[in-house]
């Protein structure tokens, strides 16, 4: 197989390509994005270290599918174009939900800016008392649309979920997110690290009704990842990959509207030894 293959999507960070029409290729780049926007310089081995992690959960959370009558979409990582060998994943073609299927068990992020606002995240009420980085009583589906490129994902509500999908399809995406979610989240807890919130996108194959789980899984772009060691509610926890470009950028004095700065070398080897180490802490294993 060549990359000679027409481009379906062009992310911030990654592409996808039709195999033919069952299968496509998601290949991930270096590309690292932050505030929203791709910044000019790459982080070297950081396609391979996202693709070979969501691998990993796929692997991993292959029980709870099976439980709920679902799979993933994942086909081989070796039958790929030997020029994206190592950060492309060949799939199965979806049909895909239009929703994102976010789970939180803590409150962060956009999340938090609401929870202040309303005391809720769209309809799903949390008790009052809360902060940044709290852990919420139980995990809860907070569903956002799919945004066009260019555009912010919004949340949305149960019910617009049902009024897109169906009341039968809706309960079975909040159903088995939440279920993905407390086995990662129980996984990464005892490797040290708290898995904040996550996004999954599913989708279902032709004739068929199972849902399928798609994209990239629990990856530092789909996820929060925060090691629980230095965990303290009340304030933003630092991530494990992009809170310290994040806050080099700041310190650049960029202005978060004219076109982000190069990194200097040492802020490319400290980020990519980032994601070395979430991938390794997380799956015990060595990144070759
Ligand atoms: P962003 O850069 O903001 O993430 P994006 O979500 O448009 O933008 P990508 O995430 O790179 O860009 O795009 C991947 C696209 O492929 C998504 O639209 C996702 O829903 C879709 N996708 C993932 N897996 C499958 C699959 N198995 N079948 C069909 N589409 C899929
Ligand atoms: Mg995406």
């Amino acid at each position: 197989m060549t990359l000679d293959l027409p481009l379906v999507a062009r992310g911030k960070v990654r592409e996808v390509y039709a195999v033919d029409g069952e299968r496509l290729l998601l290949v991930v780049s270096d590309r690292i994005s932050a505030y929203d926007v791709v910044l000019p310089t790459p982080i070297p081995d950081k396609g391979r270290v996202l693709t070979a992690l969501s691998v990993w959960w796929f692997d991993q959370l292959s029980p709870v599918l099976e439980a709920h009558g679902a799979a993933h979409h994942l086909v081989s990582v070796t039958d790929v174009p030997a020029e994206v060998a190592g950060r492309a994943m060949l799939v199965r073609r979806l049909e895909m939900a239009p929703v994102e299927c976010v789970a939180r068990g803590y409150l962060s992020g956009s999340g938090t800016v609401e929870y202040q606002r309303t005391g809720a995240i769209r309809d799903v009420v949390l008790p009052p008392g809360l902060v940044e980085g709290s852990r919420l009583p139980e995990p809860v589906f907070t569903p956002s649309t799919k945004a066009e490129v260019g555009e912010h994902d919004e949340a949305i509500t149960f019910a617009e979920v049902v009024g897109t999908v169906g009341a039968e399809r809706a309960d079975a995406l909040r159903e088995l997110t939440l279920a993905l979610y407390r086995r990662a989240a129980e996984i990464a807890e005892s490797a040290g690290i708290v898995l904040a919130d996550t996004k999954f996108e599913f989708g279902t194959r032709a004739g068929a009704d199972g849902l399928v789980l798609g994209d990239e899984v629990l990856t530092p772009d789909s996820s929060r990842f925060w090691p629980a060691r230095t965990w303290s509610p009340g304030a933003a926890q630092p991530s494990y990959d992009k809170q310290y470009v994040r806050d080099w950028l700041t310190g650049s004095g960029w202005d978060r509207v004219s076109p982000p700065p190069e990194l200097p070398e040492d802020v490319v080897a400290a980020t990519r030894e980032r994601y070395v180490t979430a991938y390794e802490q997380l799956t015990g294993q060595a990144f070759v």
